[in-house]
Formats: C-alpha cells, sequence, structure tokens
C-alpha cells in the first residue's frame, strides 16, 4: 500500500545508494544508471566535490530570504553571465518554474515599452515546458491538459515536422500580439528531436524582422548535455531568454532564467519573486556544478563520449535494422528509436541492470552522467546489442 498519490506509473525498484554511473538497489543488485534522474545528476551520483560543496555550506547557512544580498547566488549569475550570451539571472527552484518565469519576463519586456498588448507567446505543438498549469498550456498536449481546464489563454502553435520545411506557416501564426518563440532547442520528452542549426537561425531572423523575442527551452538540453555549455552555441544563435533547471543542479532542485539586458528592463522590484529560489545551500551545489562544467577540457570529453557513443549505437542500428529505425540525439541525449513500442525494449534493458527511459514517438532515452566512463559506455552497448539479439 503507498500513500503517494497514483500520478506515476512507477518501477517497482528503490535503491540504496548511487555512486557515479550505478545504482546499488535495497535488494543488492547493481544498475548503470543512464537515466540519472532525467538528465539532472549531471556529475553522477556522489560525486565528491558536491558532497564537499553541500556539506561545507550546510554547516554555514541554508536559507536566507531574497530580501537580503546572497554572495554565493551571486557569484553563480556572474559566472553563468561571464560563460554565455546573458546579462541577468533570476533563480528559481524547477524547470516549470523557469519557463513561467521566462514567460513572465516576456511579456513584462513588451509591457515596460508600452506594448503590452504583446503578450502571446507561440509554442510547438507537444512540447515540453512543465507541468504547471500555463507550462502544460504552452505545450499544448491533449495528453497533459485534459481536464485540466479552463484553458490558460496566451499560447498559439506551430508544428516541428520531421521534413522541410520544418515550421510550415510560421509566419502566419506570428499576429501582432505575439510577444516570442519559446521552444525546446532540443525536444526532450519529444523524443530528442533536434531543432537544426539552420531552423534555429531562421526562428532569430523571423524574431528579428518582428521583433519579438526568442526563448529557447534548455531545461533538459542545457548544461553541457550537449556537448556544448548551452545545445544552441552550435548554432551561433544568440537567444533573448533561456530558462535552465536540470543539470545545474547536479541533483539538487535549481531553476533559472537567464536573460540578456534588453529584455531585463521589464523585471523592475517586485515583479517576480520565489522564496527558495537562489537560497546558498542550492547556490553552493550549483557553483560547483557550474566550475565542473563550464571548463572546456570537460565539454570535449562530453563530445568524445558522445561520439563513441552514437557511432556504436549506429553500427548496432545496421546489424539490426529491423529493430532499431533510428538513433537520434546529440552530446549525451541520446534517442533510440524503435519500431515496436519501446516498454519492452527498456522492460528487457532492466533485467540487464541498464536503466533507460521512454520519450515520446517509441524512443529510449539514454541520458548518462556527462562524466561517465569509456567503459560504462561499453558495458550499454554489450546490454543494447544483447536485448536487440533477443527480440529478433
Ligand atoms: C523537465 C523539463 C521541464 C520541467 O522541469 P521540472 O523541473 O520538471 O518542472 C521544462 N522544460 C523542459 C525542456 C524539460 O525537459
Amino acid at each position: 500500500m503507498s500513500y503517494l498519490a497514483k500520478n506515476y506509473n512507477r518501477k517497482k525498484i528503490s535503491f540504496k545508494y548511487g555512486k557515479g554511473s550505478y545504482l546499488y538497489s535495497i535488494d543488492n543488485k547493481k544498475y548503470l544508471d543512464f537515466v540519472q534522474g532525467i538528465a539532472v545528476n549531471s556529475l553522477g551520483h556522489a560525486h565528491p566535490r558536491l558532497i564537499k560543496a553541500i556539506k561545507d555550506q550546510s554547516k554555514k547557512l541554508w536559507h536566507v530570504s531574497n530580501a537580503f544580498q546572497i554572495p554565493e547566488g551571486e557569484k553563480l549569475a556572474k559566472n553563468l553571465c561571464k560563460k554565455t550570451f546573458a546579462d541577468y539571472v533570476m533563480f528559481q527552484n524547477s524547470g516549470a518554474e523557469a519557463t513561467e518565469a521566462a514567460i513572465k519576463v516576456a511579456r513584462r519586456y513588451f509591457y515596460s515599452i508600452g506594448k503590452p498588448y504583446k503578450n502571446r507567446i507561440l509554442c510547438i505543438k507537444n512540447s515540453f515546458h512543465g507541468r504547471t498549469l500555463a507550462a502544460i498550456y504552452a505545450s499544448g498536449s491533449k495528453k497533459m491538459t485534459e481536464g485540466f481546464g479552463p484553458k490558460i489563454p496566451g499560447f498559439d502553435h506551430i508544428i516541428f515536422k520531421d521534413s522541410k520545411p520544418r515550421f510550415p506557416k510560421i509566419r502566419s501564426r506570428i499576429k501582432r500580439s505575439t510577444a516570442a518563440i519559446m521552444v525546446e532547442t532540443i525536444l526532450g520528452e519529444g523524443g530528442i528531436k533536434i531543432i537544426p542549426d539552420k531552423c534555429l537561425r531562421y526562428l532569430r531572423k523571423i524574431c528579428n524582422e518582428k521583433k519579438i523575442l526568442l526563448i529557447l527551452d534548455e531545461v533538459q538540453c542545457g548544461i553541457g548535455r550537449s556537448g556544448d555549455f548551452f545545445a544552441f552555441e552550435q548554432s551561433k544563435v544568440k537567444p533573448d531568454i533561456v530558462p535552465i533547471a536540470k543539470g545545474i543542479g547536479g541533483g539538487f532542485p535549481i531553476g533559472a532564467v537567464l536573460m540578456n539586458k534588453k529584455v531585463a528592463v521589464g523585471m523592475t522590484a517586485g515583479t517576480h519573486g520565489s522564496t527558495f529560489g537562489g537560497n546558498p545551500l542550492a547556490m553552493a551545489v550549483g557553483n560547483t556544478v557550474m566550475d565542473i562544467v563550464s571548463n572546456k577540457n570537460f565539454l570535449n570529453n562530453v563530445k568524445k563520449s558522445s561520439r563513441y557513443f552514437l557511432s556504436n549505437l549506429n553500427k548496432i542500428k545496421n546489424q539490426y535494422p529491423k529493430i532499431i529505425k533510428e538513433i537520434r540525439g546529440r552530446g549525451l541525449l541520446i534517442g533510440i528509436k524503435v519500431f515496436k513500442d519501446q516498454t519492452i525494449f527498456i522492460k528487457k534493458l532492466m533485467d540487464n541492470k541498464l536503466l533507460t527511459i521512454r520519450a515520446a514517438e517509441n524512443v529510449i532515452r539514454i541520458l548518462p552522467p556527462l562524466n561517465v566512463k569509456k567503459n560504462e559506455i561499453g558495458k550499454a552497448l554489450k546490454i543494447i546489442t544483447k536485448v536487440c539479439s533477443e527480440l529478433k
């Protein structure tokens, strides 16, 4: 009997502890964890530097109100700005809060320049921005919004197609009232679908033309997950607003909105707040994750691991073309699209001690820690090959 609400279909397994890429279950089995809390534990389980950071800070100060200065938060904000497009940061506690705050920043910007009628956000149909009321209507997914009406107004939708043109009729969807386009740079829950660099540049161009803002949701694909600090970097596009969360806390809940100078003018004192957002404990951990992940050598290693993983997954795909349809992804945000329902595949991987998680479109999502070792990837490849041979 569980007293937890049944909003999750939980697997019948629980864990005692974790170390790096591994999780150890209550019944003493060792699992290769390539879920890592869904791209949250960017440095794996029980990273010594994160343990030290939280231990040291926990003896000093856990929480003070944002009514006071928080030096640990100042430091993380400065670091995030120095390494990215951003000029200002606003801390939250989760991805959904960060995307909602991103929407608030966009609306408030137009309000502050005397165009309050510009308040609608154009999103990709069936994308994912979190589970709060506004975020589910931003995604426009029937599954997520059903039964949660009345509908939150202010969102319009475009289709992101697998074939060209990727964003058909997008110009006609932008109205006088449109404030921003908000998309995930790589659609995570949606099935690890990458928006090609060219299309990102096209979105930026349209935003410039129409004088609207570009919000890139990097909650899942950001913080080194793609092999760059942000997934949009290789396109050379500069967004106006970027919500982040998952990976930046390395397992501790942190969300944030990054923004440029232009849009920040609207966020004057009292316009937004968060009791827990940016607390010293969270910031101490965030600073440590940031120090490690934003390092060029670290990111080069993510790219190296990615090349090894992806090229070998493609070999498995060629070996089993009737089982695997496509290998998707960038960096260590990887998807295996299979022909049949992916549930059986995921179950078999788990039986073989490899943990993965589903995404839309029959995709098995693979999210190792960013510091995963080559031999651990090798182990996963062996298990994936074995499961393919069993399903044949
Ligand atoms: C996970 C996710 C969110 C929501 O994050 P929560 O912390 O679960 O609220 C938002 N956007 C994207 C792209 C995500 O992957």
